[in-house]
């Protein structure tokens, strides 16, 4: 069933109470390919951990594989650029979105990214042309960052956040933060209160990650939510909702910020 689907480098669309229909656009593909290789991340063991930016698939392939997807399901509410590693790391991201909007100049467009790009000019001019970016920030110094993003050699927390706080003062679509709450993350609820007091996100997205941690790379896991594994996992120690409900109560009230739990 999944091998079907996973030859494309358009994929769903899922149903989501947010946002409707909502496609993916993974202009990665081949090879799972991000800036970070994060310890709960549902890719798995990210197969090529860089920071060099490149074209990964044409921009044809895309559009193709998206009229397709078209063809076959009337209403497509939003898409999100992700997929399999990090999006921004395509040079035709920019390219890519703008040949979207010509065939669908009413769908939203966003992106999840893990911010490390944002120092490059290009990828802050594409990112600027989408209605949403969600950043990812996991921790709140360089020992958590390095301990569970587990970034490329060179990449560090403190120039990842002097970036994402200067993309965001220059951004005016919806921002919001995701970050991850597990136990091995020991985060200084007033550092991050301090921090996201700064970013002022439309919300912060925390999620509770319980999905086991693929041993090897499965395309089908880019948007896949259901738990079908017929390969080697590992679990992840995850944190009881009510602990994560405590904490994120304990940061509304520091930020008087909106925060939504995913589990
Ligand atoms: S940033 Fe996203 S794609 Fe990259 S390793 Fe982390 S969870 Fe996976």
């Amino acid at each position: 069933m999944f091998e079907e689907k996973n030859k494309s480098t358009v994929y769903g669309p899922v149903k989501s109470w947010r946002f409707g229909m909502s496609l993916g656009i993974d202009p990665i593909f081949e090879v799972s390919t991000c800036s970070f290789n994060c310890v709960y991340c549902q890719l798995g063991q990210i197969q090529d951990i860089t920071n060099t930016r490149k074209e990964f698939v044409s921009t044809e392939q895309v559009i193709t594989d998206y009229k397709a997807i078209l063809q076959a399901h009337d209403v497509i509410d939003v898409i999100t650029f992700s997929g399999s590693g990090e999006p921004t790391l395509a040079t035709n991201l920019g390219e890519i979105s703008d040949e979207i909007r010509k065939i669908s100049p009413d769908t939203p467009q966003f992106i999840l990214t893990n911010a490390t790009l944002l120092g490059d000019p290009t990828v802050i001019k594409d990112l600027l042309k989408l209605d949403k970016v969600t950043v990812k920030l996991d921790a709140t110094n360089e020992e958590l960052f390095q301990k569970i993003n587990r970034p490329a050699m060179g990449v560090s927390f403190k120039q990842t956040w002097e970036w994402m706080v200067k993309f965001r003062s220059i951004y005016t679509g919806e921002f919001e933060v995701q970050m991850m709450l597990m136990p091995m993350n020991k985060i200084e609820l007033g550092e991050l209160s301090h921090r996201l007091k700064i970013l002022r996100p439309d919300l912060v997205q925390i999620n509770t990650p319980k999905r086991p941690y693929p041993l090897s790379w499965h395309r089908e896991n880019r948007g896949n939510h259901e738990n079908i594994f017929d390969y080697k996992v590992s679990e992840l120690k995850t944190m009881p909702k009510d602990e994560a409900q405590n904490i994120v109560t304990q940061l509304e009230a520091n930020t008087g910020l909106k925060f939504q739990i995913f589990n």
